[in-house]
């Protein structure tokens, strides 16, 4: 889990801002902004866990500064509590209807308020953390396979063009098993994306669809980009050597089919069903090679 929670406080009253410095600045890292628009900026640079937000401030007011930040998918997951001295049943109602998460009103209990700011932060994490059990394999770190697709649709949405579906498994892995036994298995299953990972750049998405078998989607690429790219993974996969509980050395390879986005493709199925034909090619012609198929 996540070590310290970061709390930015946007406040433009020095006074309120010492008091929540004390009360806070023990158990969490505190962030000041004095304005609505310095506290936006700062919420779209920074990790921000929680922010504590005053709502009577010059220029842009607290209810302003939360439309804000709940109209950006940066910043709209921060959760944001009202602190203000405003008391009203309108004031509170719109608090909330801006998409404040709590609201406190001063003078405020101060044991309160920190059993208020603790929660939410427990909250986040817990969500946080859930969001990346369901996101990533366990075993190998990258994206399973419910999370790739959500990441590879959304780069097919973004840019219909130059893309680029690879589709890569792992050869004869079956006697790898049945050989050395399933831990022995995981490790040249971690091994290999490990190796795939370090050659992949940030934009392309890559996840393990299922036991031995991981899909890539490139974009902004070229053909003989791709092409080349596919060729090396493959080539540093067979150099890889796992050393076994026995201490024998594991040698192992990967078979690759690629494809590319064509006019008459509408879903990222169809252009990994491409690759997974070109794959099939590969195991057919012998495995250990990278096929393409248009
Ligand atoms: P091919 O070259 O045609 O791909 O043959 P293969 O033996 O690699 O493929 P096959 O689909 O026959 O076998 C894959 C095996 O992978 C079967 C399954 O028990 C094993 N497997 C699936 N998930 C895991 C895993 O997480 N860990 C380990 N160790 N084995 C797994
Ligand atoms: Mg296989
Ligand atoms: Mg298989």
């Amino acid at each position: 889990m996540r070590e310290t929670a970061t709390i930015l406080i946007v406040d433009d009253t020095e006074s309120n801002i010492d008091i929540l410095v004390e009360l806070l600045g023990d158990e969490y890292d505190v962030i000041v902004a004095m304005s609505g628009e310095r506290g936006i900026k700062i919420a779209n640079t920074k990790k921000i866990d929680l922010i504590l937000l005053d709502i009577v401030m010059p220029d842009m007011d607290g209810f302003e500064t939360c439309k804000n930040l709940k109209n950006n998918e940066e910043t709209k997951h921060i959760p944001v509590i009202f602190i203000t001295a405003k008391t009203d049943e309108e004031s509170i109602e719109h608090g909330y209807d801006v998409g404040g998460i709590d609201y406190v009103t001063k003078p405020f209990k101060l044991k309160e308020l920190r059993a208020k700011v603790k929660t939410q932060i427990q909250l986040k994490f817990f969500i946080q953390h859930l969001e990346y059990i369901s996101s990533y394999d366990q075993m190998t770190g990258i994206y399973n396979r419910r999370k790739f697709f959500e990441m590879s649709e959304k780069l097919f949405n973004a840019k219909k063009e130059d893309i680029f579906a690879v589709m890569i498994d792992i050869d004869n892995f079956k006697d790898i098993n049945d050989k050395y036994g399933h831990p022995d298995g995981d490790k040249v299953i971690k091994a290999g994306t490990k190796t795939i990972s370090n050659l992949l750049d940030s934009h392309s998405v890559f996840g393990r669809l299922g036991g031995e078998e991981f899909a890539i989607i490139c974009a902004n690429t070229s053909f003989s980009e791709v092409e080349k790219k596919v060729e090396l993974l493959r080539a540093e996969v067979e150099k890889l050597e796992v050393i076994a509980d026995n201490s024998d050395v594991i040698r192992f390879t990967v078979s690759c089919g690629f494809s590319k986005l064509t006019p008459d493709i509408y879903k990222i199925d169809e252009l990994l069903k491409h690759a997974d034909t070109a794959l099939y090619k590969a195991k057919e012609n012998g495995k250990n090679k990278v096929m393409f198929r248009n």
